[in-house]
């Protein structure tokens, strides 16, 4: 009997140090997955331009995480003010993404806060900016050349301090870049006979796209938000217009069209909406469609 008891014991103490081993493991399991999550290397992009940029490079990426900061669909960052919930979406962040050329003026705060978040400038090393007086056009990304620069610009940061992704990172962008190369390759094939032409430019972030096309822009300082525009500055335009001739006024897709009317009505121009790359689905294809978009657009002008 004694010795029946001594088994049953010794089965019992078994069982219970295999319990404990197994409860140990499990929490040790537990927390290595914890770890692994708060190591994700994680990017957030200043705003939708870049997020898409960044989505493209990233895709299929192992243990990141890739956020966008400010969420104006459509919108740009001038005079953007920086909310609690922006500044939370930062706390994590290993790199900050932006585009740069004075598009992001709330760096510096997000540097004072998080002074360890490695900021990521797009538009490092680009040569090709528009620059009236003091003021920096930073709408950069709507040169093709540009935009590829800035595709190349992150995706090298990102290799830099993401060295375990860099090979997914490096071919996503070659082949981002090869789309790009191809649709500019459409622009330059058929558009060429935009070159020269006259053209009034409501929206300010055509001023690179215009630039590319060698069109001979009147850029008529506005915003997206569209102000609108005074009397005086309005019959300025129109008489400048009728002086010149000139066919097309170019605005932004979603920008009032008041102003662009008013002009067209008084002369012979057309009123051709474009789109910024500024908003959309999210898509990875987002920018190219819009490129695409533009092409079909501006081909349309005769
Ligand atoms: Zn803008």
């Amino acid at each position: 009997m004694k010795k029946k008891r001594i088994i049953i014991a010794i089965i019992v103490i078994v069982c219970i140090l295999a319990l404990i081993t197994f409860l140990v493991w499990k929490n040790i399991e537990k927390s290595n997955n914890e770890l692994e999550a708060n190591n994700n290397f994680k990017i957030v992009t200043s705003f939708y331009p870049i997020y898409i940029i960044a989505e493209n490079i990233t895709n299929g990426a192992e243990n990141i995480e890739l956020s966008n900061m400010a969420e104006v669909n459509g919108g740009c960052l001038h005079d953007y003010t920086l909310s609690t919930n922006d500044v939370k979406k930062v706390e994590n962040a290993d790199v900050f993404v932006q585009n740069g050329e004075g598009i992001e003026n709330f760096t510096d705060k997000i540097l004072e806060i998080y002074s360890n978040v490695k900021i990521i400038n797009s538009s490092e090393g680009i040569e090709n900016i528009i620059q009236d007086g003091e003021e920096v056009n930073g709408h950069i990304w709507t040169s093709i050349d540009n935009y590829i620069a800035q595709v190349k610009n992150i995706a090298n940061n990102l290799s830099e301090y993401n060295k375990e992704n860099s090979d997914i990172y490096q071919n996503n962008a070659n082949e981002y870049i090869a789309k790009l190369e191809e649709i500019k390759e459409n622009y330059n094939t058929e558009l060429s006979n935009l070159s020269g032409q006259k053209a009034i430019c409501l929206n300010e972030a055509f001023a690179y796209l215009g630039k590319d096309l060698n069109l001979d822009m009147i850029m008529v300082e506005t915003n997206h938000e569209e102000s609108t525009l005074s009397a005086d500055t309005l019959k300025e335009i129109i008489e400048q217009s009728n002086e010149n001739d000139i066919k097309i006024i170019l605005i932004g897709d979603g920008d009032n069209t008041q102003n662009a009317e008013t002009i067209a009505s008084e002369t012979n121009a057309n009123i051709f909406q474009l789109k910024t790359g500024l908003g959309g689905d999210y898509s990875l294809d987002s920018y190219l469609n819009d490129l695409n978009y533009n092409l079909e657009v501006l081909k349309s002008i005769k």
